[in-house]
């Protein structure tokens, strides 16, 4: 385990890229600073009536652009350091992928397990209530979502904790994430690990650059090992399986299982939903830890859990070519030089997990707005594609049949035009960082998303009124 705390590693990395930029040292260390830290204790009644004291965090660290942005996590191992190092990296990823928000971070310090629905209720409702007291959420203030331990439900229940008390327009704004009947979009629950599959599919395509670490180009036939089967990692893994990759191993709590010959994720879901774990699936071999999977041969290894995973411990061990980091800061600074120094490809997590914030971006669009996608346009454009395709069948002398004409007169509904709009960002940023490389002589990734991020904010420093 690595000594350095978790925000400091993130600043470690600022510090790296930070030389490649022209901002001063004043400037770049307003870039760096957690703008507001707000430490909240408060009591909840627990079920059998006793009195317990709950501890939370918001952390809003930059407000160069409003409202700041990022998760809420539920974890015992929430702490002030865990969720100023997630806020900063919320205000480096909406930049790298040109999500207009500044970057914050929410932590509740609990085990989601050792408590009942309606204690976990009482919990979300009553953090709210704090963050309303003090001005730490809004549509235009600081806008919350889904993270490690939370999902559509506890948004739910912020959003109706916030519109109790707040006679406000945008009010379905203030939090994203939800479910779709309170304002959530198509598309949200899966898009982080979509966005993460798009990320892995563009730098598979990149022919130079699996040249270099001997592999063919495309994902598919490619090996990968997922740590994490949440939301993140399961996502991650049914797009990458569907592409034609093979999931050779799994890391979950309970432990870790291999089979080259590969594992079917949907058979293991259901596996572990019968079981409670993974461990004696199929043909599969245990592990003797879950970190061991980490050190499984295969060509992709996708961490989908928590931080610090890869260590300067076991990162000389770890032997997949391209690291794909799913989770936030799984890889400590030193590990990253290390697997660096091994010629690894690293996509670096503030790029590859942003698909979770991106379309987070589309639900706030979507509430601001109060209307669907695709609501004023889906109809119109099917009927004009119906009767362009009725003048093709006049000219050529074809007929179509019901399926095809589907297909080619097809309006987009919500779905389709965000996973449309969360695949150009995750291509177009890509090639954004890819660029950013070659023009520093760089041989990672994660500097050059640092350099991007960097650039984006510091403009936006440069230009902003510094009030005597
Ligand atoms: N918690 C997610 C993340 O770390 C999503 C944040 C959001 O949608 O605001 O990126």
């Amino acid at each position: 385990m690595s000594h350095y705390k978790f925000y400091e590693q993130v600043n470690k990395n600022f510090d790296k890229a930070a030389r490649y930029t022209k901002f001063d040292k004043g400037l770049l260390n307003q870039i760096k600073v957690c703008n507001t830290v707000y430490h909240v204790t408060f009591p909840i009644r627990r079920d059998n009536g006793d009195i317990e004291v709950i501890e939370g965090w918001r952390v809003e660290h930059s407000h160069h652009k409003t409202p700041t942005k990022g998760g809420i996590r539920y974890s015992h191992k929430v702490d002030e350091d865990e969720t100023m190092a997630l806020a900063a990296l919320m205000t480096y990823k909406c930049a790298i992928v040109d999500v207009p928000f500044g970057g914050a971070k929410g932590g509740v310090k609990i085990s989601t397990r050792d408590y009942s629905v309606s204690e976990l209720e009482r919990i979300t409702r009553r953090y709210t209530y704090e963050l309303i007291k003090k001005g730490f959420i809004g549509a235009g203030v600081d806008v919350p979502a889904p993270d490690y331990g939370t999902g559509a439900r506890e948004m739910g229940w912020i959003l109706d904790t916030y519109r109790q008390m707040n006679e406000d327009l945008n009010a379905e704004g203030c939090v994203t994430g939800k479910p779709i009947q309170q304002g959530g979009i198509r598309g949200r629950t899966e898009a982080t690990g979509r966005g993460v599959f798009f990320g892995i599919r563009e730098a598979c395509n990149v022919k130079k650059d699996m040249d270099k670490l001997g592999l063919s180009v495309g994902v598919d036939g490619k090996t990968f090992v997922v740590q994490g089967l949440g939301n993140v990692g399961y996502h991650a893994s049914l797009y990458m399986t569907q592409a034609g990759a093979k999931l050779v191993g799994v890391a979950e709590m309970e432990g870790a299982i291999y089979d080259p010959n590969g594992l079917d994720l949907e058979k293991l879901v259901e596996f572990r939903k019968e079981t409670g774990s993974i461990i004696g699936f199929g043909n599969s071999k245990e592990l003797s830890t879950n970190k061991d999977a980490l050190e499984l041969e295969c060509d992709i290894m996708i961490p989908a859990a928590l931080e610090s995973q890869i260590t300067g411990d076991n990162a000389m061990k770890v032997k997949a070519k391209i690291i794909a980091e799913a989770a936030n800061g799984p890889t400590t600074a030193d590990a990253h030089e290390m697997l660096k120094e091994r010629g690894a490809l690293i996509l670096p997590d503030a790029y590859l997990n942003a698909g979770g914030v991106v379309v987070s971006y589309f639900e706030w669009l979507k509430n601001i707005q109060h209307v669907r996608y695709g609501r004023m346009n889906k109809r119109f454009d099917e009927e004009s594609l119906t009767r362009i395709v009725r003048e093709i069948e006049k000219i050529s002398g074809k007929k179509f049949s019901e399926n095809e004409m589907e297909n080619l007169a097809h309006g987009a509904s919500e779905y389709d035009l965000v996973d449309s709009g969360l695949e150009e960002t995750m291509i177009t940023a890509y090639h954004q960082l890819s660029e950013i490389r070659e023009e520093h002589n760089l041989t990672d990734l994660r500097t050059a998303s640092f350099i991007n991020a960097i650039n984006k904010i510091g403009i936006m420093y440069e230009q902003m009124g510094i009030f005597p």
